[in-house]
């Protein structure tokens, strides 16, 4: 199957096939990993060539690597964009993306509600180099409206949003935003529900940026990222972003493990929402639970607009418990097969606590303002048999 992997082959197959052939690999059914720095050339006018992008072919690895390329070339298949770029870390893409559309006197319009480092980006390093960052309640569309303007150059945002589960429409705020200005650009954080549940390249955003620790990679075991979109924005990222103000370089063998985790995306991301949706139920008629944050409920306020844009409902569950922070301070401290733990997307059910952990860069003050809970939980289901995290929740819960 050759890298321009026909689009009518279903997800699962595309998952499994698109971006590498075989036949050109000497029939290694999986990919060859490149462990190289540097590429070497046949005369000088070839590499004067490929530095000067005249000539198709890699160079050094800090820009690309055939390894990187097979990643690129699948996920850009899976998310339906031109081109992608894969990164050290979600981090590394959504810092590279950025500094490479932002100069100072930009303006970035973000959801109130951000993942913490995120917002630490934003909040605590692009207003340093004079970006303007200006937060609004992306589910309140005339808010959103009011607040764009001719510095605007950016509109972010997560859906459904870490950690609150809030769920934003993405073709309602992209119309908004291309109707101001077709030059804005629109990018979604999609590491929630990954191309498996939800492709905003479809809906109008022009950019997705993943953290790929999560459910693409989907075994807790490395650390990477990537965004996606036109191959025209992703060049740009790949020769600024990454090559000169990050470095945010992908290893090779971080790539092969998870191009391997996208071979079971879909599946896994199946019993993920099968499992989320069990344990949300089972949270929802508990006693001790004050109120429960998932968008496959039923009277969940974004369950129309999570069922309008999404395949399933996700992994991610939020819950506030009637004790407040104390009572989920002894509840997690109570678990014995769930993992007290930051991350998502793995095999293991994980829990945390948002303002103490993930979201714990925002100030007190800033986290009143920006709509995250002091006593909000956070799970991220596994893909455990449902009935046996639903007794640890049960007796971790228990009186
Ligand atoms: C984890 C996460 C990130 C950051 O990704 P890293 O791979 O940890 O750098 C960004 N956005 C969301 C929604 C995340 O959950």
């Amino acid at each position: 199957m050759s890298s321009d992997t026909n689009s009518k082959l279903s997800f699962a197959t595309r998952s499994v096939h698109a971006g590498y052939d075989s036949t050109a690999n000497e029939g290694s059914l999986n990919p060859p990993i490149y462990m190289t720095s540097t590429f070497t050339f046949d005369n000088v006018e070839q590499g004067a060539g490929r530095f000067a992008g005249e000539q198709q072919g890699h160079f050094y690895s800090r820009i690309s690597n055939p390894t990187q390329e097979i990643l690129e070339t699948r996920l850009a298949n899976l998310e339906e964009g031109e081109a992608a770029l894969a990164t050290a870390s979600g981090m590394g893409a959504i810092t590279a993306t950025l500094w490479t559309l932002v100069a100072p006197g930009d303006q970035i319009l973000v959801d109130e509600t951000l993942y913490g480092c995120t917002f630490s980006f934003m909040e605590h390093g692009l207003k340093k180099f004079g970006v303007d960052i200006c937060y609004a309640d992306f589910t309140n569309h005339a808010e959103v409206q009011s607040k764009l303007t001719d510095q605007t150059k950016v509109v972010y945002f997560e859906t459904p949003v870490n950690p609150n589960m809030r769920v934003i429409d993405i073709a309602a705020i992209s119309a908004l935003a291309k109707g101001y200005s077709d030059a804005i650009k629109v990018i979604v954080d999609n590491t929630y529900c990954t191309p498996a549940l939800q492709r905003p390249l479809t809906m109008g955003a022009d950019l997705v940026v993943h953290s790929a620790t999560k459910y693409l990679g989907g075994h807790g075991d490395l650390i990477a990222g990537a965004v996606v979109g036109d191959a025209e924005t992703i060049h740009q990222i790949r020769l600024f972003g990454l090559k000169d103000m990050t470095g945010a370089v992908i290893a090779p063998i971080t790539v092969f493990l998870i191009l391997r985790g996208i071979k079971t995306l879909q599946l896994r991301m199946e019993r993920h929402c099968q499992n989320a949706q069990a344990i949300a139920e089972m949270l929802e008629q508990h006693p001790a639970v004050d109120q429960v944050f998932f968008p496959g409920l039923k009277n969940d306020p974004w369950h129309n607009v999570a069922a309008k844009q999404m395949d399933d409902f996700g992994g991610m569950i939020a819950l506030e418990l009637k004790g407040g922070y104390k009572a989920g301070v002894r509840m997690l401290n109570k678990l014995k097969l769930a993992k007290l733990a930051v991350s998502l997307g793995d095999a293991e059910t994980l829990i945390q606590h948002p303002a103490s952990m993930t979201h714990s860069v925002y100030t007190v003050e800033e986290r009143a303002e920006h709509g995250i809970s002091e006593g909000l939980v956070r799970i991220s289901a596994g893909l455990e048999a449902v009935g046996d995290i639903i007794a640890d929740l049960e007796q971790a819960l228990a009186d």
